[in-house]
């Protein structure tokens, strides 16, 4: 397995407990190993499911899904979830990171994490100087985009949305119209979560 594939993170750890020392790190999994050229591809994931390769996993009934059960797919094989995955590379919201680093410490926060992204980052055309450049993790945009998506984004715009860039800076502090981070919306309706910064 490529360490340079997008969504794949995995081989990076025994890799860095490696990288400065003469430890030996025993990796231990009960999957096979990852040589199916499906497991490479990024719109071939789904190929993967219910095969030996999948922990085939089944949830207990679902309230909020009118009791159903939901299939959930687990990898079993090195690299596990990771070389099922659909190799999409998405940092997530800032506002959810400051959330955690509330309750838990700095360290968590947006601004407590953004080196490690970088430090796991070299994208391809990056524009934005928070932008990771020179990591081992490679990450390019879609070769072949859904016309669909642009669409989409075109038709928020014509609504007044502010489209970001991806993984720009700024996209994960974007701000709904009243001021809160979409996101969140839903559970602060539950009245879980306390108001968002401005
Ligand atoms: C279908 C799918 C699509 C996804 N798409 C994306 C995506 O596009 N981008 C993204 O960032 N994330 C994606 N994810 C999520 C991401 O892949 C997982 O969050 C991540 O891989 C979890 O890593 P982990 O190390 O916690 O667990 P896993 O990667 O699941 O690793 C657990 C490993 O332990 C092994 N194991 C389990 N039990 C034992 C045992 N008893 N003995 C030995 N070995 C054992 C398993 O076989 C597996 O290899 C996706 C996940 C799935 C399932």
């Amino acid at each position: 397995m490529s360490s340079s594939e997008p969504g794949r993170p995995e081989p990076l750890s025994p890799g860095r407990l490696t990288e400065k020392s003469t430890a030996s790190v025993a990796l231990l999994e009960a999957g096979g190993p990852d040589r199916k050229a499906a497991i490479h591809i990024p719109a071939a994931f789904s190929q993967l499911f219910k095969t030996e390769l999948d922990w085939d996993y089944t949830t207990v009934p679902q309230t909020q899904l009118s009791r159903r059960p939901v299939y959930w797919p687990r990898g079993r094989m090195l690299g596990g979830s990771s070389s099922i995955n659909a190799m999409m590379w998405v940092r997530g919201f800032a506002a959810d990171y400051d959330e955690w680093g509330n309750l838990c410490g700095s360290d968590g926060s947006w601004q407590g994490l953004l080196p490690y992204f970088r430090r796991l980052e070299r994208i391809t055309g990056a524009t934005d100087p928070d932008h990771g450049r020179s990591g081992p993790m490679n990450i390019e945009p879609q070769r072949n985009p859904n016309p669909h998506t642009a669409a989409f984004l075109d038709a928020a715009k014509e609504l007044g949305h502010t489209v970001e860039p991806p993984q720009h800076s700024n996209a994960h502090r974007l701000l709904a119209d009243h001021g809160e981070p979409a996101t969140r919306r839903p559970v602060q309706h539950r009245g879980r979560i306390p108001q968002a910064r401005p």
